[in-house]
């Protein structure tokens, strides 16, 4: 399928996602994650209309934005090594995995821009999933404050692997609850506006629970292999 068919069907979807929550579809932005695709794919995308690409690795990042500049918007979205920071950190616009100390303190000694940061959040538990535990996020974001160049624009998380909806809503819902308590907080460099949330599988639900941001590969770019 070609992307701009796949992004229509998406673009319905998060209509009606947002009919049924009383939202407007102008709140949810759509990330196109490239991560699986070629650079003619993630061209495609952009030619698309489609204005914020997500990739997860250094390579994937920085062998597209050879190709792509900085024309998108350009979201960092897997777990950064702390050696890694130097390659992409003035590449990237966003960063989606925040969730430690050290990640932060690197961020800061090497970025000569205020780095747009999600802290990533492990709602669910699973042992797998990267993240900080949801008891940690509000000292943690206290602490940055030390940091010129890290604004926490809001919150990450991965939601299980599952068709349970009651699950993924719960897992929606505590990143949502955090969100308010950081807002709570009234800390000028942590707004925490956003909610980056809902993947191709729960993309809809999580628009329901509040995502402000979705970060979408399979449904809308597909996942034709280069590796
Ligand atoms: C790969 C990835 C996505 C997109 O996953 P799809 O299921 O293909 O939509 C979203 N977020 C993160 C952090 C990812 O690593």
């Amino acid at each position: 399928m070609r992307v701009i068919e796949n992004l229509k069907h998406i673009r319905s979807n998060i209509e009606d996602a947002c009919k049924r929550s009383g939202r407007s579809p102008e709140e949810v932005t759509i990330i196109a994650v490239t991560k699986y695709v070629s650079v003619e794919r993630a061209q495609e995308a952009v030619d698309a209309g489609i204005l914020h690409l997500g990739e997860n690795r250094d390579e994937g990042l920085l062998n597209k934005w050879d190709h792509l500049g900085d024309k998108p918007t350009w979201h960092y979205i897997g777990s950064m090594q702390t050696r890694k920071v130097k390659n992409v950190i003035d590449k990237i616009h966003y960063l989606h995995s925040l969730d430690r100390l050290s990640l932060a303190k690197e961020v800061d000694k090497r970025a000569n821009h205020k780095v747009k940061c999600f802290v990533q959040v492990n709602v669910s538990g699973e042992e797998s999933k990267h993240g900080m535990e949801p008891e940690t996020v509000l000292d943690f974001i206290k602490e940055l404050q030390q940091f010129e160049h890290i604004q926490v624009e809001g919150l990450m998380t991965m939601a299980p692997y599952t068709d349970d909806e009651a699950e993924l809503r719960r897992c929606f819902r505590k990143l949502r609850t955090l969100q308010q308590e950081v807002q709570q907080l009234h800390l000028d460099y942590a707004p925490c506006r956003e909610l980056s949330m809902g993947m191709s599988n729960d993309y809809q639900i999580a628009i329901e629970e509040g995502a402000t941001i979705v970060r979408i590969g399979t449904a809308l770019v597909g996942e034709e292999s280069e590796v």
